[in-house]
């Protein structure tokens, strides 16, 4: 064998062993988690039909246990007349229940005692409940902006026994499911299947940048707690999602599990707090914040993308 061919085939050998090296390394772990049940309808189908979508979704998927943060405040509207029965079907199938406020404000122009009456309002809905988690999620994953106030919940918090119920995926689904009811009511022609590829990729693409960041701060990848909302996309969706992350090496695991995390015992020494667990620890280790931002978490960049994958061309 010449020289240049061994060179050539020791180069390829090796760049194998590169290419394996992180999957041989990946350990990745992440749990879901759905916002603001009940929430309002969507463009796709009616609430009713969204859960019923959603748990056979989970199910298909083979996801065992999902967490669903409860507004109570939305049992109270329209779209959530038939709430209680739909948040008892998730507990039904095996999924989990937490605190998300009563009225779903934010904390930092808040009186922080009214922002703790508004959540012992939604923990006093939940008391009891089977499958209720001691778990409160910020609203907006606003933890206050101010010492004063990020200091009064977490000792509020820790009289009660609840944990934060943090997140450390944090994108935007939301606005991914408002362009898609937009376009529904605009009567615009989109492809319902490109619509699906792009909302996988915009979630695994998401959980691959918040893990970088974990790795690069802890020194490892830590169970990730994914924050989606109970939208028509995700009952459309899901296992979809589910699939996409396995083929990227991702392992869905319980939110009891994910909780169980080091990180969940952590109270980062920040205000930057609004992004994420991962992002607070990152800004903590020097990190400029301005680095931690998924650069799909941004309306201009979701609509460009939408406009072009999604809507059928020629519809303006
Ligand atoms: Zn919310």
């Amino acid at each position: 064998m010449s020289f240049a061919l061994l060179a050539r085939r020791l180069t390829l050998a090796f760049l194998l062993v590169l290419a394996a090296a992180p999957a041989a390394a990946q350990d990745k772990r992440i749990a879901l988690s759905f916002d603001d049940i009940p929430r309002f309808q969507g463009g796709f189908m009616t609430p009713d039909e969204r859960t019923i979508a959603l748990i056979a979704g989970l199910r298909e998927a083979g996801v065992e246990q999902a967490a669903f943060f409860v507004t109570t405040g939305n049992l109270e509207d329209d779209y959530g007349a038939n709430g209680e029965a739909r948040i008892q079907a998730y507990v039904d199938a095996g999924h989990v229940i937490a605190n998300h406020s009563h009225s779903h404000e934010y904390l930092w122009n808040r009186d922080a005692a009214a922002y703790i009456a508004d959540l012992d309002k939604a923990e006093a809905w939940l008391a009891g409940r089977p499958g209720k988690r001691p778990w409160y999620r910020f609203p907006y994953l606003d933890e206050g902006r101010d010492p004063a106030r990020r200091d009064a919940l977490r000792a509020a918090l820790r009289e009660r026994g609840l944990m934060n119920g943090y997140v450390t995926v944090d994108l935007w689904d939301w606005a991914i499911d408002d362009l898609a009811s937009k376009a529904i009511r605009e009567k615009r022609a989109f492809d319902l299947r490109a619509l699906g590829d792009f909302y996988v990729e915009t979630i695994v693409q998401g959980a691959n940048f918040f893990d970088r960041t974990a790795r690069a701060t802890l020194g490892r990848s830590p169970a990730h707690v994914l924050l989606l909302h109970e939208t028509d996309l995700n009952a459309l969706f899901i296992p979809d999602v589910v699939a996409a992350l396995q083929a990227d090496g991702w392992t869905i695991v319980t939110m009891d599990e994910a909780y169980r995390d080091a990180i969940a015992h952590v109270e980062p020494d920040t205000l930057y707090l609004g992004g994420g667990r991962i992002n607070a620890l990152a800004a903590v280790a020097g990190r400029d914040p301005d680095d931690l931002r998924y650069e799909r978490n941004d309306d201009a960049e979701l609509t460009r993308l939408f406009e072009e994958r999604v809507i059928v061309k020629g519809d303006r």
